[in-house]
């Protein structure tokens, strides 16, 4: 069974939009997550939430390092952003857009940012900025930026995403995000993504190459199909 660990970023009080009364990134990021764990579920893929109540925040280590610790195969961290203030201490609200940053330890890690990203930007109305790597530092250009990636990726589990669902400054994602029943959406599209990426939401055709009335043939056949290098077993039918 697929695992996969769901990240709501920051705490129930971080962080305020300056455009859309009561939008706070760390509880709709935690109401994204709770939606997207039930709809990873109707896939049959388990998940983790690392905030284990609205007002939890766990280090970024302790986040991160979850991913290995429960042995899941893909760890996401849920956020909106916001741009650098101005010189005059106020937001750039025109800037629109959601990002995936993914883990630099693993180069196939793109195609899943990819997908991600350009479904969760058809669904809040923008343009996709982009999939992403982010490196620590000049002397540690191997090193994941993002405290959260990072660990989980240490931590054994490298496709390690962080998803910027647009600009909380952006009246319009915002305004996005303020709604239920646009997370719930948002949750079951990212849901849809992640299952076919495990191979979980796609209709699969198989192959049957043999039948036998006794058992140890079955057995034999399989075996000679695993040592031509194919996937295979025996059904009782
Ligand atoms: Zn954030």
């Amino acid at each position: 069974m697929y695992k996969v660990t769901i990240d709501p970023g920051h705490d129930h009080q971080s962080n305020v939009s300056p455009t859309v009364k009561n939008y706070t990134e760390g509880v709709q990021m935690y109401k994204l997550a709770g939606y997207l764990a039930l709809a990873l579920k109707e896939y049959d893929i388990e998940s983790e939430i690392t905030r284990k109540s609205l007002k939890d925040c766990p280090t970024l280590e302790d986040r991160g390092k979850l991913a290995g610790k429960n042995g899941s195969n893909l760890f996401v961290s849920l956020h909106s952003n916001a741009p650098g203030k101005k010189k005059d201490g106020t937001y750039d609200t025109s800037i629109t857009g959601t990002c995936v940053y993914y883990s630099l330890t693993d180069e196939d890690n793109k195609d899943l940012a990819d997908e991600l990203g350009n479904v969760i930007s058809a669904k809040m109305g923008h343009n996709y900025r982009g999939s992403k790597t982010k490196e620590y530092s000049e002397e540690h250009p191997d090193w994941d930026y993002y405290g959260v990636i990072r660990n989980a990726a240490r931590s054994g589990c490298k496709a390690a995403y962080l998803i910027e669902h647009g600009f909380h400054t952006c009246p319009k994602d915002a305004a996005y995000l303020m709604s239920d029943s646009n997370l719930r959406q948002l949750a079951q599209a990212e849901a849809k993504v992640i299952a076919e990426y495990f191979g979980a939401g796609k209709t699969l055709y198989r192959v049957q190459i043999g039948a036998f009335s006794n058992r140890q043939n079955a057995e034999a056949y399989k075996k000679k199909a695993e040592a031509d290098g194919y996937q295979a077993f025996v059904v009782e039918a």
